[in-house]
């Protein structure tokens, strides 16, 4: 089996843009892949200046990933920082690394743009621990959403760079895009995020799950129920896509021909979402009554992670001639 390397940064409870983009997609991967799944705390410090709620955050994560269905005995789950040797060979192949590659990331100008009292070197340095953390385990395939493409290419450059000045060392790694790449916030308008209050997370109880999807902004052009609605352009009926798929024609034909309000329509969803979600949320609660569990998970990750990460260190140590 090929291996899969994917990380994300434990923000906390995790929202329906995690789920649909990443976390199902990681789930159905354990059929195909080896896995390894990395909560990556030390890509958290990079915009982070108050770390109180990190251990909360990471264990957060944690139950969301098992609960929703990642497989601890089939993939490694660990905690970046567990590892350290991936600090060591972020350090190595920075000294690879051309300056002025890591100047030129978008996502670099825009955070020093939104912190400018932090622009710390970690944040520079982003791609080359992001690097580090694929290449350690020597992973093939990267599991990505279309908007991160550019940051696995630059990975990739990194890795033929180390490649052709010291000898083949690591694979290029794939990128593999997840069928729903892109979900879009209850605004409508943007990536779902936590830092544009525009999210649903999937750990909600049904009442906040009903509340939230109420406040989800549908098709702009449709004031009043009368108006026919258009639900290609309907955020509300995108999701209905995905949670409710026996149902979009019909909605669909209802919308363009006013026979549904929109109340109506994001009841539905809402519904629906409860439904689908329920088995998670029953699943996370036994979890977090069990903490030991959660914690023998990660470390038992960690022990599995270390043993290839040590091999991959050593190897490109002697390439750079440290051993
Ligand atoms: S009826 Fe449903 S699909 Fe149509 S605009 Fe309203 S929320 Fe969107």
């Amino acid at each position: 089996m090929k291996r899969v390397f994917s990380g994300t940064r434990p923000t906390g409870k995790l929202h329906l843009g995690n789920y649909l983009g990443a976390l199902q997609n990681y789930v159905k991967l354990q059929d195909e892949y080896e896995c390894v799944y990395s909560i990556v705390d030390l890509h958290a410090l990079t915009t982070l200046t108050d770390t109180k709620d990190l251990q909360q955050n990471i264990n957060e994560m944690a139950l969301d990933w098992l609960a929703a269905g990642i497989d601890p005995e089939r993939s490694i789950v660990f905690v970046q920082s567990h590892v350290p040797e991936v600090a060591e060979l972020h350090l190595l192949l920075s000294m690879v690394t051309p300056l002025s590659w890591l100047l030129r990331v978008p996502t670099f100008k825009e955070k020093a743009k939104q912190q400018p009292d932090n622009v710390n070197y970690g944040l520079v340095g982003y791609p080359v621990l992001m690097t580090a953390d694929i290449i350690l385990y020597k992973a093939e395939v990267v599991p990505v959403g279309e908007d991160q493409l550019p940051h696995l290419e630059l990975a990739r450059e990194i890795v033929r760079r180390f490649n052709t000045l010291l000898g083949p060392t690591f694979p290029e790694p794939e990128a593999k895009l997840t069928p729903f790449p892109m979900v879009i916030g209850l605004d409508g308008k943007e990536k779902m995020s936590k830092s544009l209050n525009n999210y649903l997370e999937i750990s909600a109880s049904p009442d906040e799950i009903v509340a939230k999807i109420k406040t989800a902004v549908t098709d702009p052009a449709r004031q009043f129920r009368k108006d026919k609605g258009h639900p290609q352009v309907c955020n509300v009926f995108r999701f209905h896509q995905y949670f409710y798929p026996s149902q979009v024609a019909d909605i669909a034909q209802k919308c363009a021909n006013a026979q549904i309000g929109c109340v109506d329509c994001k009841m539905m969803l809402a519904r629906e979402v409860v439904n689908v979600l329920e088995p998670f949320r029953q699943k996370r609660a036994q979890l977090a009554a069990r903490p030991d569990y959660i914690r023998d998970v990660l470390a038992d990750g960690a022990k599995r992670a270390k043993v290839i990460a040590e091999q991959t260190l050593n190897e490109a140590k002697q390439r750079m001639g440290l051993l």
